[in-house]
């Protein structure tokens, strides 16, 4: 195929790398003017949105996603894809959507989960919203990049799942770190707390897959001085577009809320900008009850 890559930043360069790797003529732009092995640099996102039969998109948020979207739609071949792998908000999802079905193209948004490992090992996994003639238009070049693919209904649905999945995230990784801190002052083992909880009720992915106490569980961005991984800076994005969503559906989420504030005083506040977002454990440690 002839793929349009527009975003080539720590997600976009290795997936677009995969995908010429696969044997598909990759033609990218990224206003960093970032280059990559063996994908044609285009000067402008129409210029390598032209001519292709699939387009992703891996950019930073709804807005510059709205506005590419506005410059390379008239720009692409009616009955082409067009893939939006970015974290954006529902609304911009589905008003990229709406304009380019409007001009005969096969939209589909497809946020990830995997980060930057996953998607350098061809591993992530895919939550798409689209039609299920888009969806099968672009599943060949999800199972490149990655090793799972969900097509979870229409425009916009990829993104529901992406910020419901992170809102979880975000809460469980907090209420995982306030017990570590708890059960420090409460004079109990880490390890011990690991033992127990990992195999009782209690147990979740950010105890058991990845621990926020070093030394403690597997292998995690803990023992390596909280570098990310996740960075908290994400997960903050992430929580805000579950709150923005929340509060245009009129949904009550009051975890998810508070997640999101706990976060934005750790990035703005408290030095969490940069680390990973495992790193609420020290940040508890170090507080008392006030
Ligand atoms: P990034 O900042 O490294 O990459 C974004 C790239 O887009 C940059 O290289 C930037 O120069 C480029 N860009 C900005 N405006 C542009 C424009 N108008 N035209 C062309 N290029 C433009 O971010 P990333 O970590 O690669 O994340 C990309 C998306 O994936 C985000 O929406 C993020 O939320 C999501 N995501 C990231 C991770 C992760 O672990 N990094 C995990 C899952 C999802």
């Amino acid at each position: 195929m002839k793929i349009g890559f527009i975003g080539l930043g720590n997600m976009g360069a290795p997936m677009a790398a995969n995908l010429v790797k696969a044997g598909h003529e990759v033609t990218g732009f990224d206003t960093a003017g970032v280059s990559v092995a063996g994908v044609i640099p285009a000067a402008s996102a129409a210029e390598a949105a032209t001519g292709a039969d699939v387009v992703i998109t891996m950019l930073p948020n709804g807005a510059i996603l709205r506005a590419v979207a506005g410059e390379i739609i008239p720009a692409m071949t009616p009955g082409a894809g067009l893939v939006d792998c970015s974290t954006v908000d529902v609304t911009s999802a589905r008003s990229v959507a709406e304009a380019a079905e409007k001009a005969g193209l096969l939209p589909v948004d497809a946020p990830v989960s995997g980060g930057v490992g996953g998607a350098a090992a061809g591993t992530l996994t895919f939550m798409a919203g689209g039609s299920a003639a888009a969806f099968e238009k672009a599943r060949p070049l999800f199972e490149i990049m990655g090793q799972k693919a969900v097509h979870c209904g229409d425009a916009g649905a990829g993104q529901a799942a992406k910020i419901c999945n992170n809102m979880i995230l975000g809460v469980t990784m907090i209420a995982t770190c306030e017990a570590f801190a708890l059960a420090d002052k409460l004079g109990l083992d880490r390890q011990k707390m690991f033992d127990v909880v990992s195999t009782s009720s209690g147990y979740s992915w950010t105890m058991n897959a990845y621990c926020p106490a070093p030394g403690v569980g597997p292998k995690s961005p803990a023992d390596n001085d909280y570098k990310p991984g996740f960075a908290a800076d994400l997960m903050l994005k992430d929580l805000r577009l579950s709150q923005q969503a929340a509060e245009s559906a009129d949904a009550d989420t009051p975890m998810g809320q508070l997640a999101a504030e706990l976060y934005r005083r750790f990035v703005e506040d408290e030095d969490g900008a940069g680390r990973d977002f495992s790193a609420m454990l020290p940040r508890f440690e170090k507080r008392g009850r006030a």
